[in-house]
């Protein structure tokens, strides 16, 4: 039964979880979208079958279904939010409908909207794919609704039977795309796990190198952080390291690598972020706060790690601290970076500023 019932996502995860079953599915749902709108404008030749001859009565509804595809096609191009294109692909299956009920209001023979309000129903189904049940079930059952509301006016031959056949079709989808919708739940947490996987350093735990792709903004040099004003960024390296892995061994090198970690981590607040950048240099990205505090902090971490007992052999480290230039984020290491040869030329266990 795990297919009915999954394991949940958390709460505050749902909204990237909608998101990326939408980046999943959407390209098919993308597809049965501009399909719906094609056909409906083409199902003007089989309204012209059904006369018997070229009768331009059902061209204008038909072809009106060209307002909301061509809206969607252009929010499609600019919005990338799952929410905003779901709202003009509904419009566009609704409207299709809509579409439909007015030819078919033309036609003498109306017994064919049967068989075209159940096609489309697939094409509501491959749509609903990508969007959370939640709502792509009460949109899908607008349906029902359009088809009672036209027949007020329209009077359908076999309304009843409609009706009938168009319910347990709702409810086979609705479940279906229920199952597809937590089907990806597993899939999702794969996904997640992988991504953490990647940007993670099975040693210490903290960030690798790879997290960098996630924190700037694409094409550029800048973070791409919300609701950060100031950037301080430290650069950490173990002082005479070597010594340490030749006196010791690896193993305790390693330890004494985890131990620097959790010391960092006790001097910065939880949205700070901590980068193992190569071998025992370690990069610190502080968030909003002055280049003055964040001198501060990277003495308070210089210091815990000298005080502090790692139960292999005292070590020191020296700190490179520069300020975020809103722009770049290699040219402010590259000056942590010099601050950080600075502070290895003055003899170690320093921490120098390139401010
Ligand atoms: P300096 O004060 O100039 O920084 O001297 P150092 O000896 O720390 O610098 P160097 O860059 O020459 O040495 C870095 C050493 O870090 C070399 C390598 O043995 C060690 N190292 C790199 N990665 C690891 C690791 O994952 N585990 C352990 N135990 N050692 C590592
Ligand atoms: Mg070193
Ligand atoms: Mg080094």
């Amino acid at each position: 039964m795990e297919f009915l019932f999954p394991k949940q996502i958390a709460k505050r995860d749902k909204e990237t979880f909608y998101q990326s079953k939408y980046e999943y599915y959407g390209r098919i749902g993308h597809f049965a979208v501009i399909m719906m709108g094609i056909a409906e404008m083409i199902y003007f030749f089989t309204d012209c079958q059904l006369f018997g001859k070229i009768k331009l009565d059902t061209l204008l509804p038909r072809l009106s279904v060209l307002i909301p595809l061509v809206l969607y096609i252009l929010v499609h191009k600019k919005r990338k939010d799952y929410k905003i294109n779901m709202i003009f692909a509904y419009l566009v299956a609704h409207g299709s409908m809509w579409a439909t009920i007015w030819a078919v209001y033309f036609l003498e023979n109306k017994d064919f909207a049967r068989e075209g309000f159940i096609i489309m129903h697939f094409g509501f189904m491959i749509i609903g794919l990508c969007y959370p049940v939640k709502y792509s079930g009460p949109i899908h059952s607008l349906m029902l609704l359009n088809i009672a509301i036209s027949n007020q006016f329209i009077h359908y031959e076999a309304y009843t039977m409609m009706i009938t056949l168009a319910i347990p079709l709702y409810f086979s989808i609705v479940l279906m795309e229920k199952v597809v919708e937590n089907s990806f739940v597993q899939q999702y947490n794969a996904q997640k796990k992988l991504a953490e996987l990647s940007t993670t350093d099975q040693l210490t735990q903290v960030y690798n190198r790879n997290k960098l792709d996630s924190i700037v903004e694409p094409g550029t040099e800048a973070f791409a952080f919300d609701d950060v004003e100031n950037i301080v960024m430290l650069i950490l390296d173990i002082d005479y390291f070597k010594k340490i892995n030749d006196t010791y061994g690896h193993e305790d090198g390693d330890k004494i690598l985890v131990f620097v970690t959790e010391q960092i981590k006790r001097q910065i607040r939880s949205d700070d972020m901590i980068i193992r950048w190569g071998g025992e240099e370690f990069v610190i990205i502080l968030k909003n706060l002055s280049p003055e505090v964040g001198k501060r902090i990277a003495e308070r971490i210089r210091q815990s790690i000298e005080k502090a007992d790692n139960q292999v052999s005292p070590i020191t480290v020296s700190i490179g601290v520069a300020a975020y230039d809103k722009h770049s984020y290699r040219e402010t290491f590259k000056e942590a970076d010099k601050a950080l040869y600075n502070a290895k030329r003055k003899g170690r266990n320093k921490v120098c500023c390139s401010f």
